[in-house]
């Protein structure tokens, strides 16, 4: 079947809007997608892809409707902190919408997306599954909520920085808990690092940790962004030595409750009110002599979390990546059923080519995406190189994708026209929720910075060239007459990365980080085009290469034909 005749026959359960306002809502976000069923299968196993596509058809179904439904409530009915109970005792309570505890139940129980990179079981698969299904399964949710998803990533990301480096008891007791399925046992995981003074310089943490005589820790100070705050674990960052800067900084396990049962010593002072991820609570906490237990080595406690922002960090990616998949495929139902000056929208040239320019965005970040989480399989199997070009691929969907996301977003909504801009509408949510992506987690400045850091210190270039240079021989030829283009634009890359590198040019950053972005997406689109129903994506693939890593002229008549070339109509299924 082609791509064309998929976007239109979508499986969508979404009635055929005769409707002058279309509407979407009960759309399979899984089937509506031209691209997702075919990428599954060119990076799973088949019997894993065959195990994996059911589980895929049903969250895409609930993603369309109810869950989305969920959301939309969820969103407009934020969590609320009380700090006393009736009888005037302190007592920290969140208290949370029964919507957003349907999303929770659907996300950790049902789909076991923050623990079934830990254990057997989930979704009836008899080992954990690989980071392709939990990105994949992860980039359908987000669709509909994307708040939920940092508690659910910090969860997964704890688990596995845990196992990383927590000692024997301490995985044995805590494992367990924040990787159970039944929601009610359910430990979930967060992260406290940022301080009022302590943000991308985490150097500058304040609070402290005291080693008591029985050799367990006790933790003050003020935590000034803690999401997902009543957690039943946290990883925490504090000084525990007496050396300045990181070298003081160990990293801690700070349980929400004490053997006893008791609460632990700590306080959430306040909720943020926040532009977006409105569903889900991020607070101001004050630890006071709270007892926690030291992960790993003391001093080298960034070192540790980095492990954790990593994994959070590259999940930011996905969920980016996500976030622009729903508003493409939004604005591409909208445009094939809206009227205007007597034609669909979408027959308009002009339309055709706007929703042309989002899907290379939205489809450069999945590709990425994908990438990222099968080197990242192939790295926790060992293998240096994929260890390396992770290292790098991380940072560099964190940068990019997450910008890219405002944008796209944006003009999904726009494609709506007014009723874009109303918040019974999905579109402006995506909005305020894809800002978020390019803050927490490392702004776009750190983030980029860290590309170059993994040029520095981690020597992550050369692994880069080479997988680029694997993808381009493995996948769809290039078309002759861009061939020499491609190869003179990937001179041009990576001479600038190595200058950026060896100049320590930081005032680069955001630019090296962009152009190799570009790069990885292309090569990758390449690969990817080799598969049945992924022929286009080499022809996205040629847009990148001409539009995002070749200089063009913004007054020339010509200089955007490709976006004109027919590409448009073969993936948004119009005739003639
Ligand atoms: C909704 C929300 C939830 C959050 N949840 C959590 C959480 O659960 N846990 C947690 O620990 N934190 C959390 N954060 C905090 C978030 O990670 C920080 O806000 C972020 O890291 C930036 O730190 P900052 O706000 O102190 O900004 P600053 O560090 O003060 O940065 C301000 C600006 O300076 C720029 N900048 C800083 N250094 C450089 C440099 N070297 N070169 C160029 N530019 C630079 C930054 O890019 C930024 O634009 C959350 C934030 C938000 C908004």
């Amino acid at each position: 079947m082609s791509q064309a005749l998929q976007y239109q026959s979508n499986g969508s359960t979404a009635p055929d809007h005769g409707a002058v306002i279309p509407d979407s809502r009960g759309i399979n976000l899984f089937s509506a997608d031209p691209y997702m069923g075919d990428l599954l299968k060119a990076y799973l196993p088949p019997s894993l892809y065959a195990h994996v596509l059911p589980y895929f058809r049903e969250l895409g179904a609930s993603a369309g409707a109810e869950l989305d439904e969920a959301a939309m409530v969820a969103d407009k009915n934020p969590p609320v902190l009380s700090t006393r109970n009736r009888a005037g005792e302190d007592e920290n309570r969140i208290s949370k919408h029964p919507a957003y505890v349907e999303l929770e139940r659907a996300a950790y129980e049902k789909y076991g997306l923050a623990a079934m990179s830990h254990r057997a079981g989930v979704l009836g698969w008899d080992a954990p599954m690989p980071p392709a299904v939990k990105y994949g399964l992860s980039y359908l949710f987000v669709q509909a909520e994307f708040g939920l998803c940092c508690p659910v990533s910090m969860t997964d990301s704890l688990a596995r920085t845990l196992r990383k480096y927590g000692d024997e008891k301490l995985i044995n007791d805590v494992l367990p808990q924040v990787s159970a399925l039944d929601f009610d046992e359910l430990k979930q995981g967060a992260m406290f690092m940022t301080e009022q003074g302590a943000g991308s310089d985490v150097s500058a943490t304040e609070t402290t940790a005291e080693m008591q005589d029985d050799g367990s820790w006790r933790l003050t100070g003020d935590k000034w962004f803690c999401s997902n705050p009543d957690a039943g674990f946290a990883m925490v960052l504090a000084r525990s030595e007496s050396a300045p800067g990181l070298r003081g900084v160990s990293l801690f396990l700070l349980p929400r409750d004490l053997a006893d049962g008791q609460h632990n010593h700590y306080q959430i002072l306040r909720l943020k009110d926040k532009l977006g991820t409105r569903s889900m609570a991020s607070g101001e906490i004050r630890l006071e002599g709270a007892v926690a237990f030291l992960v790993g080595e003391r001093g080298r406690g960034f070192q540790h979390m980095a492990d954790m922002i990593n994994n959070s960090r590259l999940s930011n990616g996905m969920r980016a990546a996500g976030l622009m998949r729903r508003g493409l495929t939004e604005a591409t139902f909208f445009a094939q059923h809206r009227r205007a000056f007597g034609k669909r929208l979408i027959e308009m040239p002009l339309m055709q080519k706007q929703l042309l320019k989002m899907t290379v965005t939205a489809e450069q970040a999945r590709s990425v995406m994908f990438q990222t989480a099968t080197a990242l399989e192939r790295a926790d199997g060992g293998d240096q190189a994929a260890a390396k070009l992770v290292r790098i691929l991380t940072p560099l969907i964190k940068f990019k994708a997450c910008r890219d996301a405002r944008k796209v977003t944006g003009d999904a909504l726009e494609v709506r026209g007014g009723c874009g801009y109303i918040e019974e509408w999905v579109e402006s949510r995506l909005v305020r929720d894809a800002h978020l992506g390019s803050i927490w987690e490392g702004t776009s400045n750190i983030v980029a910075l860290d590309v170059v850091r993994a040029m520095q210190r981690n020597d992550c270039l050369e692994p880069l060239k080479a997988h680029v240079r694997h993808l381009l021989d493995m996948g769809k030829p290039c078309r002759p007459d861009l061939l020499e283009l491609q190869e003179a634009r990937l001179q041009d890359v990576w001479s600038l990365a190595e200058l950026v590198a060896t100049d320590n040019r930081s005032d680069l950053a955001r630019q090296v980080g962009s152009a190799l972005y570009n790069t990885v997406a292309m090569a990758a689109m390449r690969w990817e085009a080799r598969f049945d129903g992924l022929e286009t994506r080499s022809e996205l693939a040629d847009l990148v290469l001409q539009h995002k890593l070749t200089p063009w002229d913004p007054c020339h008549a010509d200089s955007e034909t490709q976006f004109s070339d027919g590409l448009g109509q073969k993936l948004f299924g119009i005739n003639g």
